[in-house]
């Protein structure tokens, strides 16, 4: 296994600049092909405004992919020792390899070795894990490149006809980049719909996907003792959403999708919950965490 983990670290450079080489040749096709397309057909204000459109998508793309893989996701060894000591609570684990306390919803990377905070999956495509810290930039990634695919699909397909057509000779010889562009875009796309799909539900169910095994395990325990088990940092589906993004406020539901560089309030190792027996956790960073030491409760 170290092995293999070892080859994943040296092989994930090499992804990353194939994953960015597609999207600037995506980039290319649509400067290059479908743009003098449009401006032909639908006149310059409108290509104006495709133009503005595509660098907006590329900009939160590259925005997004860069702070996902230079961001660290937060690990147990960032974090000050005494701090974790004092932190530690019941459900803490211990991780040999670290030799450090290990919090709830933290897992042990073996491509990264070292523990990371609230841990969703090691990502090959960002060179990097995808935790506490990263976690935003990760799904607002996989959410402008579909929307992205989604626009260059539409864009090629609405133009790949015509660039078949035989009244324009100039076309045809130069199709099958907008074409292989289109087939591309619309399989990214489909893979992405799935992926996508499922990090909305994990956020909203304030679960991840090392962590939805997990949680379904105990759930299914729960029901064969015939009780109903409930997520402990299930907030509400809102809170959710705003906890993940780390958007707070009136304007949550805009802001959760503009790019920023703040780091994420909190500290990765004790995360929000909401008190089963009481109101639900409040967002409020100046607040204490609520129970610290609880863990997935019976009620
Ligand atoms: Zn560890
Ligand atoms: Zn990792």
């Amino acid at each position: 296994m170290e092995n293999i983990d070892r080859v994943v670290k040296r092989l994930e450079p090499a992804l990353v600049a194939f994953a960015l080489g597609l999207i600037l040749l995506d980039v290319y096709t649509f400067f290059q092909y479908a743009l003098p397309h449009i401006a032909a057909h639908s006149g310059r204000p409108a290509a104006a405004l495709h133009v503005g459109w595509s660098l907006l998508l590329l900009f939160n793309v590259l925005w997004n992919q860069l702070h996902c893989t230079f961001t660290s996701p937060g690990t147990t060894l960032e974090v000050h020792e005494q701090a974790l000591h004092l932190a530690r609570a019941q459900d803490w684990r211990w991780c040999r390899k670290c030799n450090r306390g290990k919090p709830p919803l933290c897992h042990h990377c073996s491509v990264c070795n070292r523990c990371v905070l609230k841990m969703d999956h090691h990502c090959v495509w960002m060179a990097n894990c995808v935790g506490f810290f990263n976690y935003r930039y990760f799904v607002l990634f996989l959410f402008y490149m579909w929307v992205g695919c989604a626009y260059s699909a539409a864009v090629f397909w609405l133009h790949v006809p015509a660039l078949f057509s035989l009244g324009e000779p100039d076309w045809e010889s130069h199709a099958f980049l907008p074409f292989f562009m289109f087939i591309m875009s619309a399989s990214v796309w489909l893979a992405l719909s799935a992926l996508l799909s499922w990090h909305v539900y994990l956020i909203l169910t304030a679960s991840g996907t090392i962590d939805s095994l997990d949680f379904s395990a105990q759930q299914d325990a729960a029901r064969a003792a015939g009780r109903r088990w409930v997520n402990p940092y299930d907030l509400g589906r809102v809170a959710n959403w705003q906890e993940a993004f780390d958007v707070r406020g009136r304007w949550w539901w805009l802001a959760w999708m503009l790019p920023t560089r703040r780091r994420k309030l909190g500290n990765g190792y004790v995360l929000p919950q909401a008190d089963p027996g009481g109101p639900m956790g409040r967002l409020d960073p100046s607040m204490p965490l609520l129970r610290p030491g609880a863990t997935g409760s019976y009620v």
